[in-house]
């Protein structure tokens, strides 16, 4: 079966094939047909048809009807719960129970948007003028380009595809040329709830060639966008011409604040769960640990020494606690920062090489690395490392611990760890990053926006504004007792 989707029907494209890599090994999963420049006009004058036809299917579907459709892909997404996980693992190498959790997340946000579709459709204004019914509706942006990155394939999409659709938008995806496997089955099951043709086509490639042509193509409303910093850059300046709405969620170099009053066992925990979840693949991860002086050197040892016992492997076996890295490039990039780390006078005090595990030497693994005896300017604690990275700064003052979580061009998420909860909410509140956990790491929920300061972005998901990304709000003022005003005498 063709993998592209466009104006409801499925088709190969004109852009020959790509092989999708399972990263635990190297093997080839499958091959995946790749779009053409051309293939991009083609889906965006099917989103473009299916949004401007104003008799059309979708836009002026009533939006508990909207709703009931995602009610229905969530379904969907529920009895193909398996099939999906085990797909995300072979294609991205995290283990199995994380995709499984990631299925039931990308679920839960469909059903968040499906009870929203129909809640948040405007307000009355209340102009005090009696003749005058004023009303602020909410409308579908229109055309949205949804570009997605390779960490959490089907999750970073549910986030764009569902609000976009409650919305009443029609959309072209393009998932991560690295992932698509995900993709491309969430757009089937688009397609076994009902959408109408055109309003969901999905086009598959690379940046260069489907990427910037989808982007900066000038029907095409609005771009959002989730990958690195370069690319959200590149995006910015390609809407420039044609004055797109832009949403871009980037990366980030979390800060994980930890007090010497937090308890041992839980600041060790969390420190390890912060950073080595999906070897360190997310976008939130907390790479920077910051701990006060007089934890600084237990904590230091303890996570060390666990990190050293992290059961790397394969994904799809249980126990495994963490798979590879997504693919060689990757790999150089994480062995570079390293690297780079030893060469400016820090200390690796674990980690720092690929395992020696001939079982493992096929994959893209890297250990979980813990890098002490850092300064500010060094690139691995300046730029995002996106893997199996933490390094340790230290601290003695309160003000000392917020400037070093400040102290970063991003502004995605941080934590802090302690017992003093006066403390903890001066903490939180001094931070500029656009989620702040206070004694726990990572958690999020649908109805709570998501996103970043600074460089990290300018767009939110998820909550009520992950929704109000994808509408345009109008104002409609009608004069019911209208009465000339004889502004110009004649
Ligand atoms: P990337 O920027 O290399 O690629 C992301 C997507 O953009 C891919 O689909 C890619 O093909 C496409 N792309 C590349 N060049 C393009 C161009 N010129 N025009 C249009 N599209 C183009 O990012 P990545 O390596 O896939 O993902 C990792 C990054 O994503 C990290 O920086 C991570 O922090 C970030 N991320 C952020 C969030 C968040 O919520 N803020 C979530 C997940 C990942």
């Amino acid at each position: 079966m063709p993998d592209l989707f466009v104006d409801g029907g499925w088709t190969s494209g004109s852009g020959g094939s790509a092989q999708v890599v399972n990263p635990f090994d190297a093997s080839v999963v499958r091959s995946v047909d790749q779009a053409s420049a051309a293939d991009v006009d083609r889906a965006v004058a099917a989103a473009r048809r299916a949004f401007d036809d104003t008799a059309g299917p979708w836009r002026t579907t009533e939006a508990p009807e909207r709703g009931a459709l995602l009610r229905r892909i969530a379904g969907l997404l529920v009895r193909d719960k398996e099939e999906i996980a085990h797909t995300e693992t072979l294609d991205t190498g995290k283990t199995l129970p994380e995709s499984r959790i990631d299925v039931d997340d990308v679920t839960a946000v469909f059903r968040f948007y499906a009870d929203l579709a129909d809640k948040d459709a405007g307000r009355l204004v209340e102009t005090g003028i009696p003749a005058v019914v004023s009303r602020v509706v909410h409308e579908p942006v229109g055309v949205c380009a949804l570009v997605t990155p390779w960490n959490y394939p089907l999750l970073q999409l549910s986030w764009k595809v569902a609000p976009a659709l409650a919305a009443g938008n029609t959309m072209v995806i393009k998932p991560s040329e690295v992932t698509p496997l995900t993709s491309i089955h969430l757009v089937k099951l688009c397609e076994e709830a009902g959408v109408p043709a055109g309003v969901v086509n999905i086009v598959l490639g690379d940046g260069p060639t489907v990427g910037a042509p989808l982007t900066g193509h000038p029907d095409v409303d609005m771009v959002s966008f989730t990958g690195g910093l370069a690319t959200g850059r590149a995006i910015i300046r390609a809407s420039a011409e044609t004055i797109k709405r832009t949403a871009v969620e980037l990366g980030g170099k979390n800060p994980n604040i930890v007090f010497a009053d937090t308890d041992f066992e839980l600041a060790v925990d969390y420190a390890m769960l912060a950073v080595f979840l999906h070897s360190g693949q997310v976008c939130s991860a907390g790479a920077r640990l910051i701990v006060e002086d007089s934890l600084h050197d237990d904590l230091v040892a303890e996570v060390a020494r666990r990190a050293g016992r992290i059961r790397l492997g394969n994904g799809l076996e249980e126990g495994v606690e963490v798979g590879p890295l997504v693919s060689e490039a990757h790999r150089a990039k994480i062995e570079g920062f390293v690297g780079a780390a030893r060469e400016e006078g820090a200390t690796v005090v674990c980690g720092g090489a690929r395992p020696d595990d001939p079982a493992l030497a096929k994959g893209f693994f890297y250990l979980p690395t813990v890098i002490t005896d850092v300064t500010r300017d060094m690139r691995v604690i300046r730029e995002e490392t996106f893997g199996p990275i933490l390094t340790v700064e230290r601290f003695s003052t309160e003000e000392q611990a917020i400037e070093l979580g400040n102290d970063t061009e991003y502004g995605l998420a941080g934590a802090v760890f302690t017992r003093d909860m006066g403390r903890a909410h001066r903490v939180a509140s001094a931070l500029r990053h656009g989620t702040v956990w206070i004694n726990d790491y990572h958690p999020y929920v649908p109805g709570a926006e998501w996103g970043g300061m600074k460089r990290s972005g300018n767009g939110r998901e998820l909550g009520h504004a992950g929704l109000h990304e994808y509408q345009e709000a109008k104002h409609v003022w009608h004069n019911t007792a209208p009465a000339p005003q004889g502004w110009f005498k004649g």
